[in-house]
């Protein structure tokens, strides 16, 4: 069974539909991100897991008990926010004791609760400090640690990272993580840092003018994207797109696309080693490639593989990461990024051979955008 599940939900505000039906089945357990970008609906989902906004029409459950008129302080729910909402007046302890007094938990129970929570989150020296006497990282653990004390069922956050430092956020991050191994409870978070969405998730769910454009593992969802919105959120910089058809040289499945640099030379055949068997309907018909800047590489420096098509193409930019260089390139029209080694390019310039590995990329409708393959 299903520890929460969200079945059709829709909220409009008078005419605007806000969530459009949003189904989620989560196990127990499971750490959900929904990701999307500011405005789709993430904390309005996230409010109506909690309570704290009615839905329109749809029904939400934990475990087999329909929550919809459940008041959000019986749902076994806890949500952390992301602007931390500590009491200023009250010491960490009381911030952290003060749900379980409202629900008539005797003291010496809260007592308990809040030392065992402190000790977890280490805490434990900043229980008699005021909210303003704490770093963000400090005032996001009691919040944290304010929501643990309930031990919750389902435990919801809200972007509860965006008000911290670049560095701050990716230890809390690598915490968040921890502790939810530690624990094991259900967790939606919102965010809209893919990062985030890549490290923390057991599941994703990409979220896009109030509809739920994909929901599925974050390597599910980086290596199959359902569809052309999902390929180029995720993934910085961006998948490539290419544009073609889907042809046939010597009975084999392909791609005659435009890739030489400035398409001086005409289309070029990309035998797909492993096509889908539907892809044969599709013959003569225009498709969208999608190639991660990674599957490039400068032709020669990686093993070969079934799927490796060589292009030339001149190079436009090079930016070094660090790590590795992203190089620009044109090909078939379209401004194309490597993703490659540094020491591949030291000295670059002008023409250089890519090696596209066809075998890690996708295939989507031009019309509908969704994926092919
Ligand atoms: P996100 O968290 O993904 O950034 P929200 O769920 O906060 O997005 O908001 C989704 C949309 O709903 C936005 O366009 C926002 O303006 C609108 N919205 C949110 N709350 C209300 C409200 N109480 N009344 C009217 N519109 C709202
Ligand atoms: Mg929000």
């Amino acid at each position: 069974m299903a520890q929460l599940s969200i079945r059709n939900v829709r909220k409009n505000y008078g005419p605007v539909d806000i969530l459009k039906g949003i189904d989620i089945e989560l196990a127990d357990g499971e750490f959900l991100v929904l990701l999307g970008p500011s405005g789709c609906g993430k904390s309005t989902l996230l409010n109506i897991i909690a309570g704290l906004t009615d839905v329109s029409s749809g029904e939400v459950r934990v475990g087999d008990r329909v929550i919809n008129d459940v008041h959000p302080k019986d749902r076994d729910i806890a949500m952390v926010f992301q602007s931390y909402a500590l009491y200023p007046n009250m010491s960490v302890a009381k911030n952290m004791e003060f749900g379980l007094e409202m629900r008539k938990v005797e003291r010496s129970v809260r007592e308990a609760a809040v030392a065992k929570v402190a000790k977890l989150l280490q805490i434990e020296h900043l229980l008699a400090r005021k909210p303003a006497e704490l770093s963000g990282g400090q005032r996001q653990r009691v919040a944290i640690g304010r929501a643990l004390v309930r031990e919750p069922k389902v435990f919801l956050f809200d972007e509860p990272l965006s008000n911290l430092d670049a560095k701050l956020r990716v230890e809390m991050r690598t915490e968040i993580k921890k502790l939810h191994q530690r624990l094991g409870t259900t967790i939606v978070y919102v965010t809209h840092d893919q990062i985030e969405a890549m490290t923390l998730a057991s599941r994703i769910a990409i979220m896009k003018d109030g509809l739920v454009q994909q929901l599925a593992t974050p390597a599910e969802i980086y290596d199959r994207p359902a569809n052309m919105y999902v390929a180029g959120f995720i993934g910085a910089p961006a998948m490539n797109f290419l544009r073609g058809q889907i042809a046939q040289q010597e009975g084999k499945l392909g791609i005659s696309a435009l890739v030489t640099a400035h398409g001086a030379q005409g289309p070029r055949f990309l035998p797909l080693a492993d096509p889908a068997p539907q892809l044969g309907g599709w013959l003569g018909r225009d498709i969208v490639l999608g190639v991660r800047p990674e599957a490039i590489s400068i032709a020669g420096t990686v093993e070969p593989v079934a799927q490796l098509a060589e292009v030339e193409a001149e190079i436009d930019l090079v930016e070094p990461t660090g790590a590795d260089t992203l190089a620009y390139f044109s090909m078939g029209g379209a401004t194309t990024v490597a993703r490659i080694r540094p020491q591949d390019v030291a000295g670059a310039g002008g023409t250089m051979r890519f090696a596209i590995d066809l075998s890690r990329s996708s295939l989507f409708d031009p019309q509908t955008e969704v994926r092919l393959n």
